[in-house]
């Protein structure tokens, strides 16, 4: 992977996770790491560019923070995308922070999102870390101690918590692996909500419960 070819890759990212209502105009951003760069959508990519960035746009930024080439500002959630690349690099190589439409519900309660469906078993539950507002370093600190310890989802695929009132920050072994995590958790969200919704919501906790134990009385792997 070369800096050209993640700029591109972190474009259309973007541009999917704002078609498929993974973030909003509001927020969102997405980091990679090339060699020792990282490549990252700058700031209001959602809000003033709509998620539609020329791959020249996406910045390349040192493992310091400075800026070394693109238009734009580095976006204000850049410390908690360096804080996860520099603790986390032995695991994965791809940050996204995101707004997803169903899992703001879970954010808005502070309430973690259990796995209620196959896919989603292998990150376990998605947790709230403490909060901490948005842009400040205690959020960076918060999203890295949540992310500890799980470190095996990473490199298997992905994991992320949620920051109450705010958002999704998730940490996947490359960044197709992460939008795809994205999506699932957003799913499940839905799926729970739904299900809430519709007036099953004790029955899908029921079911969740009756299928944990199938999973673990059938000793396969997820
Ligand atoms: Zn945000």
């Amino acid at each position: 992977m070369n800096i050209a070819t993640a700029r591109d890759h972190i474009a259309r990212i973007g541009g999917l996770l704002f078609e498929r209502r993974l973030t909003d105009a509001a927020g969102g951003n997405i980091s990679m790491r090339v060699g020792d760069v990282l490549c990252m959508s700058p700031s209001y990519s959602g809000g003033k560019r709509q998620w539609r960035l020329e791959p020249d746009r996406v910045l390349v930024v040192g493992m310091d923070g400075e800026k070394l080439e693109g238009e734009g500002q580095i976006s204000r959630e850049a410390n908690v995308h360096l804080r996860l690349h520099e603790e986390f690099c032995d695991y994965g190589t791809a940050v996204i922070h995101a707004h997803p439409r169903n899992l703001l519900v879970f954010a808005a309660l502070e309430e973690p999102v259990p796995p209620v469906l196959e896919a989603n078993l292998k990150f376990g539950e998605i947790r709230c870390v403490p909060y901490a507002p948005a842009h400040s370093p205690e959020l960076a600190e918060n999203v890295a101690a949540g992310i500890r310890g799980q470190e095996v989802k990473v490199r298997e695929q992905a994991y992320g918590v949620i920051a109450p009132w705010h958002g999704l920050f998730l940490m996947g072994k490359d960044l197709d692996a992460a939008f795809d995590a994205v999506e699932r958790i957003d799913t499940n969200a839905r799926t729970i909500l739904l299900a809430r919704m519709s007036g099953q919501g004790e029955r899908v906790e029921e079911k969740r419960r009756a299928l944990l134990g199938s999973v673990e009385a059938s000793g396969k792997e997820h």
